[in-house]
């Protein structure tokens, strides 16, 4: 009789120990920042990405070019890593299902493929009890007037899935509006959501285990610029009862999908309340600052809920300014590494990529300082500077 489509191999012995190979789906900066730290910890790490000058696959003991859904490179993949985790959330789910037939995978399919619809993700926070924007499902043009009625206007229309960094969003005043840009993303389903007036926008990462342990990093700050972020300020400067509370629902959604691994929970401060604008099955950009300014940081908090092992401490050594270097610096003789460089307290990541291109992000610098307001004002200044 065929196994076909039935497990083979779930269990795998933890912790996995250095000397053994990670696997990672997706190449781009956090994958790479994850193989920097698999590799520092002394693990071997493979790479499947399909783009051959991709960012982790340079940094990887071996790239697997091929696409997500390649069963023969999946294999391969499951055969030769002791685990396999994935950087962004548009892996296809049936894929971490195939690779969870040969090795350990984390985060499962089942969160990935909440995260990775915000359709699904939305649906899932409102009937778990979490406060968000309100929002309605659009799944055809016939549904856009009732959605218009329950969410009101201005609203924000965005594509259930593979928007990101404020692509595949638009603003909506009236219902012509709707009509128009629903037909821009070409009819595919979206979420309406209420435009609601942000006193601030705050992220939590964090990490869960097998056993249910939760690590939480220090809540950030977050300020976007177009819808892509551009600073992260930590620590957040909230009262310490909302930045609590911050943690907490992030533990909870943790828990109420079971997560194992990394995750990033995105919150806005409205009338200050916190409403849950989305989850990030994976390191995030906001989490950059523990690079350098925590005792254990995302990349390598990844490689230990990956591997089965104790999380790391999540404490902050120092206040932290974190800046998006984008691709729209590259022109004018710039950027001004040597101005950046030559700051004492100011740690420069990136993530080689030889294309700039503007709203790609090509790198992010950490500023330190024990005044969390004077590492924003030289994280600006150098910002603006570069
Ligand atoms: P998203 O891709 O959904 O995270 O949106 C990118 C950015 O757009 C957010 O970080 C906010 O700055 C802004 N934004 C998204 N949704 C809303 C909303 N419902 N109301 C106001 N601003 C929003």
């Amino acid at each position: 009789m065929s196994n076909e489509g039935q497990p083979v191999v779930t269990a795998t012995a933890l912790p996995i120990l250095p000397g053994a190979t990670l696997g990672i789906l997706g190449g781009g900066q956090l994958g790479r920042m994850f193989t920097i730290a698999a590799r520092t910890m002394g693990y071997k790490v493979m790479v499947l990405d399909p783009d051959f000058a991709s960012p982790a696959g340079r940094m990887a003991d071996v790239h697997l070019q091929a696409d997500y859904t390649d069963h023969g490179a999946l294999r391969q993949l499951g055969v030769a890593c002791a685990a396999v985790t994935t950087e962004f959330e548009n892996v296809p789910a049936q894929s971490l299902i195939e690779l969870a037939r040969h090795c350990r995978v984390s985060p499962g399919a089942a969160a990935v493929a909440i995260a990775q619809d915000r359709s699904h993700e939305k649906s899932w926070l409102a009937q778990n009890g979490f406060a968000t924007a309100p929002f309605a499902l659009v799944y055809g043009e016939g549904d856009l007037d009732a959605a218009l009625a329950e969410v009101g206007t201005p609203a924000l229309l965005k594509v259930a899935r593979f928007g990101y960094d404020g692509k595949g969003q638009a603003r909506i005043a009236d219902r012509d509006g709707a009509r128009a840009a629903f037909a821009e993303f070409g009819a595919q389903p979206c979420v309406l959501e209420g435009f609601v007036k942000l006193e601030r926008e705050l992220s939590v990462v964090l990490a869960r285990d097998d056993a249910g342990h939760c690590a939480a990093f220090p809540v950030a700050e977050n300020r976007h610029e177009q819808g892509i972020l551009d600073v992260s300020i930590v620590p957040a400067r909230v009262a310490d009862p909302l930045a609590d509370e911050a943690r907490m629902m992030a533990r909870d959604i943790a828990g109420k999908l079971a997560y194992v691994g990394v995750m990033a929970v995105e919150f806005f401060v409205v009338d200050g309340r916190l409403l849950v604008n989305e989850i990030a099955p994976r390191p995030h950009n906001s989490g950059h600052y523990t690079l350098d300014a925590c005792v254990t940081d995302q990349f390598e908090q990844q490689v230990r809920a990956l591997c089965g092992l104790p999380l790391g401490d999540t404490r902050l050594l120092s206040p932290v300014a974190m800046v998006n270097i984008l691709g729209d610096r590259w022109h004018d003789g710039g950027p001004h590494w040597a101005a950046l460089l030559a700051h004492p307290a100011i740690k420069l990541h990136l993530y080689g990529k030889e294309t700039a291109r503007p709203g790609r992000k090509m790198g992010h610098f950490n500023v330190l300082d024990a005044d969390v307001e004077a590492a924003l004002e030289l994280a600006e200044a150098m910002r603006d500077a570069l």
